[in-house]
């Protein structure tokens, strides 16, 4: 296992910005985490588990402490008894590469999740979702090593509670786990996902049913006119993806907002949820006055995204964090709606 010392952390992430971590690994396999963790330990350092770094903003100052990368990366699939297939995949793999393969073995569950940046083991954290499908649909275990008892252990998917953007590894277990491996429950030869309002539009003058390859397509190509897929030389997808979750407010809130903005000539377009109405964070950030494409230094609102948060090259943490606080404090303003941000903020 070799330790790095001083590795510079912001090409490590998508949007690129931060300082260097103290000591870096990159584990390949379960005895290297576990060898990675003991190291942290005996030198009292604070631990990081970094994945493909798509979700995150890393301070200036860098991480005092060790970033341990998970590189675990093999892949295996069989068909079970009840006929679903089911895929095993490394923390360390691609997510995309693992889409791409459930798609080409025709297995149905994962294929409006293509384009996503960083890694399997990143994906059941925030419960990964878009076009109408969440990891958590498919997820059927995961295997983990629990850093209270130092022992590996298989969580159910009820286990990981999943939620919208959330689970138990980044609200109530946050920094007990490290994924190790993931399993999804797949279905073979089953009609693709087509939920999304964006997906039946591109379909809809479509003959029959499209495959799970041409949803793949389709949601690539949508992803890549909103730089939301990576890709060189497109500067708006040097972001950490949607900065902030869509707020759910309580019903009453939402009536009195709606009728507030009413009186303005505006309709508020919300979404049902379980505790209340789910409105889009987009259209709060854009009739906050901030439109696609508005920049404060180096840092900057995506031109094809009113969520994203991107670095126009060379930004700094403390520019990206003040464009953030500039969009909380507008949004609260006009709408009284404290937004969460998404990414995780890593030595700050
Ligand atoms: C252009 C772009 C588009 C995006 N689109 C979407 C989208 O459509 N939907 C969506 O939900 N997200 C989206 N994201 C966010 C991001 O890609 C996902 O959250 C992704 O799953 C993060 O995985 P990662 O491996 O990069 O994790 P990282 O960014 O490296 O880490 C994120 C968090 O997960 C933890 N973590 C990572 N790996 C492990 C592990 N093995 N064990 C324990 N903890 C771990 C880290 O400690 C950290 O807390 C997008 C990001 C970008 C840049």
């Amino acid at each position: 296992m070799l330790i790095r010392e001083h590795v510079p952390l912001a090409p490590l992430t998508t949007l690129g910005v931060g300082g260097p971590a103290r000591y870096f690994v990159e584990a390949q396999s379960e005895a290297e985490v576990i060898d990675a963790v003991a190291f942290a330990r005996s030198q009292e350092l604070p631990l990081f588990v970094l994945g493909g770094g798509s979700n995150l903003v890393v301070a200036d100052a860098g991480f005092p402490g060790l970033v341990l990368k998970i590189g675990i990366a093999d892949v295996s699939h069989f068909t079970a008894q009840d006929g679903s297939v089911v895929f095993t995949a490394g923390a360390g793999l691609d997510w995309d590469a693992l889409v791409a393969r459930t798609v080409e073995a025709e297995s149905a569950g994962l294929e409006c999740l293509s384009g996503i940046p960083g890694t399997v083991g990143g994906t059941p954290v925030q419960n990964v979702g878009a076009y109408g499908q969440e990891v958590s649909e498919t997820i059927r275990e995961l295997r983990a090593l629990d850093l209270r008892s130092m022992e590996s252990r298989t969580l159910s998917n009820a286990d990981c509670g999943f939620t919208y953007r959330s689970s138990i590894f980044n609200t109530t277990e946050r920094n007990r786990y490290i994924i190790l491996q993931v399993t999804f429950s797949l279905h073979e030869g089953a009609k693709p996902s087509i939920r999304y309002p964006d997906l039946q539009k591109f379909f809809a003058d479509h003959a029959g049913e499209p495959t799970l390859a041409e949803v793949r397509a389709a949601v690539r190509e949508t992803r890549h006119r909103k730089a939301m897929l990576i890709v060189p030389d497109d500067d708006d997808a040097r972001s950490a993806g949607s900065f902030f979750k869509n707020p759910v407010v309580p019903q009453s809130f939402f009536e009195g907002l709606s009728t507030r903005l009413g009186s303005r000539g505006l309709q508020l377009p919300s979404y049902p949820a379980a505790d209340g109405r789910k409105l889009p964070a987009a259209w709060l950030v854009e009739h906050a006055g901030l439109a696609k494409g508005y920049a404060k230094g180096a840092a900057g609102i995506s031109r094809k995204h009113s969520l994203a948060i991107v670095n126009r090259g060379g930004a700094t943490a403390a520019e990206i964090i003040a464009l953030k606080d500039e969009i909380q404090a507008r949004v609260f303003d006009e709408f009284g709606i404290q937004l969460a941000p998404e990414p995780v903020f890593v030595g700050f």
